[in-house]
C-alpha cells in the first residue's frame, strides 16, 4: 500500500477535507498514474449527496482523470513510464460476459467496477480522481493524444464519451438535426462533438445567457426553453435530442420536437422519475432512449476523434480547497463549462 493525498467528503453535503488514502501495491497488470487534473462531474454530486443510493464515506469522487504514468506492473504492455493517460468512470469489469466481449464494459453483466463508491476486486472501496495518484489495471487506462492538453482532456473521460457514444449510435452527422439540452459540462462537449461529426446543432438552454458561447462551440441555433414559443417554433424538427439536464424535464414537450423516427436520448440522470404519454412517442414513431458513458475501445476512439478535431473541454481550473464552491456553482448552473481540479495544489 502507498499513502497518497486526496480530498474527501464525510457525508451528504459535508465539506471536502484534505486527507490521506491508501492505493494498492501494483499487481502485474496495474499502472500507477500521477494524476494531474480531475474534472468535476455532476454525477460526483448526485453520488455524494446519496441521490442515487448508498454511499461509502469517506468518499473521494472523480472519474475524469488525466495524468502521467509513474510506475508499471511487471506484465504491463499497453502503457509506459511518462505516457499521458486517463481513467474514466470504470476501473474494471468481468471482461468475460457477452457485453464485455462486445466492448460494452459499462454494461458488464457482473456490474462494472466504478472508479469510486464501489467495491473493487481487492474487496476495498474504490477512490476516485480527487487525489494525487490512482492505481488501475492497464486495460482500463486510456491514451491521451499529444494534441490534447491534460487539463482540457480530463473532462473527455466522462463528459466527452457520454456524448460521443449516443451521437455515434444514433447517427449524428451530415444532414442530421441534433439538439443538445443543457449547456453544462456534458452539453458543451456534445455541441463540439456533434458539430465535428457534421450535424446541424441546436442548443436548448434555460435562457439565452450563454448563446454566444454555444454558437462559438459550433451550434447554428440557440433557444431558451423558458420561452414557450421555442416549442412551437421547433415542433417536429429534430432527428436526435440528447438531454443532459440533471433535473426532471417535461418529456412530452421535448418529444414533440422530434421528426419521424427521431429519438430523445437521456444522459442526464436526475434521481426523480419522469412521466410521458404513450402518444408522445406513438406520434412520428419516436424513440425514448438512454445511454450510459461508453466502452473502453469507444472511449479511446473518442479521445482520438477529439485530438483530430481539436476538441477539448472549456474549463475553469481550481485548487483542492475550492471544490465546495465549485460544487455550489455546478448546482446553480453556473459552470463555464467544466471545473477541473489541479492536483498540484494539494
Ligand atoms: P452540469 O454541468 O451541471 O450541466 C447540466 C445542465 O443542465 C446545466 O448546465 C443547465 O444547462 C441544465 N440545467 C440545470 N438545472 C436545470 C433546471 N432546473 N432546468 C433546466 N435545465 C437545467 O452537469 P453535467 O456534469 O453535465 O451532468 C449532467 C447530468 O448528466 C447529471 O445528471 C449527471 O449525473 C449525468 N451524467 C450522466 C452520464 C451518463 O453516462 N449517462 C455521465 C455523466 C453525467 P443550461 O444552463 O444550459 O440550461
Ligand atoms: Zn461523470
Amino acid at each position: 500500500m502507498r499513502s497518497v493525498t486526496a480530498f474527501a467528503t464525510l457525508g451528504p453535503k459535508a465539506p471536502f477535507d484534505k486527507t490521506t488514502i491508501e492505493r494498492r501495491d501494483l499487481g502485474p497488470t496495474d499502472v500507477l498514474i500521477k494524476i494531474a487534473f480531475a474534472g468535476i462531474c455532476h454525477s460526483d454530486i448526485h453520488t455524494a449527496f446519496g441521490e442515487w443510493g448508498d454511499v461509502i464515506y469517506p468518499l473521494v469522487p472523480g472519474h475524469e482523470i488525466a495524468g502521467v504514468v509513474e510506475e508499471v506492473g511487471t506484465e504491463v504492455t499497453k502503457h509506459a513510464l511518462g505516457d499521458r493517460v486517463g481513467v474514466g468512470c470504470m476501473v474494471d469489469s468481468c471482461r468475460q460476459c457477452r457485453n464485455c466481449h462486445a466492448g460494452y464494459e459499462q454494461h458488464c453483466l457482473d456490474g462494472a467496477t466504478e472508479t469510486y463508491n464501489c467495491i473493487g476486486k481487492d474487496g476495498r472501496p474504490t477512490d476516485g480522481g480527487y487525489s494525487t495518484h490512482i492505481v488501475c489495471d492497464e486495460e482500463f487506462v486510456l491514451r491521451i493524444p499529444d494534441a490534447v492538453n491534460l487539463d482540457v482532456a480530463a473532462p473527455l473521460l466522462c463528459a466527452g464519451i457520454t456524448l460521443y457514444s449516443p451521437l455515434r449510435h444514433w447517427g449524428a452527422g451530415p444532414g442530421k438535426k441534433v439538439a443538445i439540452v443543457g449547456l453544462g459540462g456534458l452539453g458543451h462537449l456534445g455541441v463540439k462533438i456533434a458539430t465535428a461529426m457534421g450535424a446541424e446543432v441546436t442548443v436548448l438552454s434555460q435562457t439565452l445567457a450563454k448563446e454566444a458561447d454555444g454558437l462559438k462551440m459550433g451550434a447554428s441555433a440557440y433557444y431558451a426553453t423558458t420561452d414557450p414559443s421555442t416549442f412551437e417554433t421547433l415542433a417536429g424538427y429534430f432527428d436526435l435530442i440528447v438531454n443532459t439536464v440533471s433535473v426532471p424535464l417535461p418529456l412530452n414537450r421535448y418529444l414533440s420536437l422530434l421528426t419521424l423516427d427521431g429519438a430523445l436520448v437521456m444522459v442526464g440522470a436526475p434521481p426523480e422519475p419522469m412521466s410521458l404519454y404513450a402518444n408522445s412517442v406513438m406520434t412520428n414513431r419516436r424513440s425514448f432512449a438512454g445511454s450510459n458513458i461508453g466502452g473502453i475501445a469507444e472511449t479511446q476512439e473518442m479521445l482520438d476523434f477529439c485530438a483530430e478535431h481539436g476538441i477539448g473541454a472549456d474549463i475553469e481550473v481550481i485548487g483542492g480547497q475550492d471544490i465546495d464552491r465549485a460544487w455550489e456553482r455546478v448546482l446553480n448552473s453556473d459552470v463555464r463549462y467544466r471545473f477541473v481540479i489541479d492536483t498540484a495544489t494539494f
